[in-house]
């Protein structure tokens, strides 16, 4: 048994209160269970972000704090992804192709 198992099946099995405090913690895993925009994606963070507090809940619940297959398929985060930032104008559960959200944006920029 090499040293990496051994201290494996003494933490886990022999001083299970060790390896809870000091287990190895899975960043990639962690992180996958939320949507990796939360920490800067404006319906979460800004207060005054176009939305109701329900609704915002609703989005958090059914979106951002999700695993992959949650937040993977909001518009928002598809958006970033195809164009390096989202509109305020755009919520998870938008039908906008990324083309007709670009289109809204120029003409709000006019
Ligand atoms: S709204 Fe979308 S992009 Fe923003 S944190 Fe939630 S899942 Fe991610």
């Amino acid at each position: 048994m090499n040293q990496n198992i051994a201290h494996a099946v003494f933490f886990r099995y022999l001083a299970p209160e060790f390896f809870i405090i000091f287990a190895p913690q899975n960043q990639k895993f962690m992180t996958q269970n939320i949507c990796p925009n939360y920490q800067s994606c404006r319906l979460v963070n800004l207060d005054s972000f176009p939305v109701g507090e329900s609704e915002k809940q609703t989005y958090l619940q059914n979106w951002c704090l999700r695993d992959e297959a949650g937040w993977s398929r909001c518009k928002r985060y598809i958006t970033r992804e195809e164009l390096g930032f989202c509109p305020d104008f755009v919520f998870p559960d938008s039908n906008w192709s990324t083309r007709e959200i670009m289109d809204k944006f120029d003409e709000e920029e006019v």
